[in-house]
């Protein structure tokens, strides 16, 4: 018997839900907001742990492809005082394949593949429990009807409400992103300076974190505490007034440090919200969530990881369960399994984020100290 299964959203969770399900020859529509596979930039680099996301793209059959593409150079780490002096220098071994980072973009093309995705359809409210089905209204006026709604449409979910009334709060970090390209080319300095991964720079409730992506391309992210409304007196459309108020901010950490502020060229904020540690929700037949619209946590290397591999099982359990009945009994296992699994995530992410953007920044230091290997 062939369901009517829908996934809201084309991010990670939802394409690897749908590429596992278009592997066991099961149909699934992917109803995506987006007009366009790139209307938007893709964001910075993704690490995908061996238990995790890597497990996720084998569950899709796409693990040789990820290994050909990913960069496993890219997990070396370095930490800066805020003087310059190197504090650590983690490179990885040759052979260590354990959270190698790969660009969004190419790990989105990768799972699209074959896949069908409505591109332009946003999503504006699921209701369960009609006489057809789920029913999906969309921000056009249309709506369709499916046996199974996959919410995987992000923080801000729009399938969510249909489950649980709970909704994102600000973490009191707020994260500025900027960008640097062609950075051996244009910026030899500070391509040195990150080297093949990260550079992170700790101080008191604030830090600076630059990332290599493929192509020379360098992610540079502001992370400080601060109230949501910071940037009240600011013009956020002002390249030139954000770049000299970060500044201002980090004012007396050393030159090559800034020059990574100073050479960005756009700014993003982006303040961090995050779900509460164990959000759960009472089961409702024929509506499920994962990923961030489920758990939505710190951005520290799991979210990704954990949306894949929720994507990978969920649909693995689908492919199996014969009847309607079985169907139900499938999510209701794939939601206990879930929720255990990104609650244990949620409190190390939660703590991770503590530490690293902390009035002590030798906290920074120690976490690091305990989630490197030596
Ligand atoms: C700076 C930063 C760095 C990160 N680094 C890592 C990392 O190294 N490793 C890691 O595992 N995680 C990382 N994360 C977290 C990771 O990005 C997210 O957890 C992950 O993208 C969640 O995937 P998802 O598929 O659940 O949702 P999303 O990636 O948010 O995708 C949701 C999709 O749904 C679409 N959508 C939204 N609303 C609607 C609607 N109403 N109708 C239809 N479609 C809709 C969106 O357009 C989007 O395509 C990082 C996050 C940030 C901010």
């Amino acid at each position: 018997m062939r369901h009517r299964i829908a996934v809201i959203g084309g991010g990670p969770g939802g394409l690897t839900f749908a590429r596992v399900l278009h592997r066991h020859d099961h149909p699934v529509t992917v109803l995506e907001r987006d007009p366009a596979p790139d209307a938007r930039p893709p964001g910075g680099t993704l690490d995908l742990h061996e238990e995790l996301g890597q497990l996720a793209m084998d569950k899709a059959g796409l693990l040789a492809e990820f290994q050909a593409l990913s960069r496993p150079e890219g997990q070396a780490m370095r930490i800066l005082d805020t003087d310059g002096t190197v504090l650590r220098d983690w490179r990885p071994r040759p052979d260590d394949r354990a959270n190698p980072e790969i660009d969004r973009k190419q790990l989105r093309d990768l799972l699209l593949g074959p896949l069908d995705v409505q591109w332009g359809r946003g999503v504006t409210e699921v209701v369960p429990g009609t006489r057809d089905g789920v029913v999906v209204h969309f921000a056009d006026g249309r709506q369709e009807t499916f046996d199974l709604v996959v919410g995987a449409d992000g923080a801000w979910s729009r399938v969510r409400p249909a489950v649980s009334s709970v909704t994102p709060h600000y973490t009191g970090v707020t994260s500025v992103e900027t960008s640097l390209d062609d950075v051996d080319t244009r910026h030899p300095d500070l391509a040195r300076l990150i080297g093949d991964g990260s550079v992170a720079v700790y101080g008191v409730n604030r830090a600076l974190v630059a990332q290599r992506n493929s192509g020379g391309h360098v992610k540079v992210y502001a992370r400080f505490r601060a109230p949501l409304d910071w940037h009240t007196n600011l013009d956020l459309a002002d390249v030139e007034a954000v770049r000299s108020s970060l500044l201002a901010l980090f004012d007396g950490w050393a030159a090559p440090v800034l020059d990574l502020l100073r050479h960005g060229t756009v700014f993003v904020p982006r303040p961090l919200y995050v779900l509460p540690v164990s959000h759960t929700w009472p089961h409702v037949p024929g509506v499920t969530l994962l990923g961030d619209a489920a758990h939505l946590m710190p951005p520290l290397g799991a979210g990704a990881n954990l949306a894949m591999l929720e994507g990978a099982e969920l649909a693995e359990s689908i492919a199996a369960a014969p009847g309607p009945g079985d169907l139900d009994e499938a999510i209701r296992a794939f939601e206990q399994q879930m929720w255990a699994r990104a609650s244990r995530w949620a409190k190390i992410t939660t703590a991770g984020l503590e530490r690293l953007v902390s009035p002590d920044p030798t906290e920074a230091i120690a976490h690091w100290d305990q989630v490197q290997p030596s």
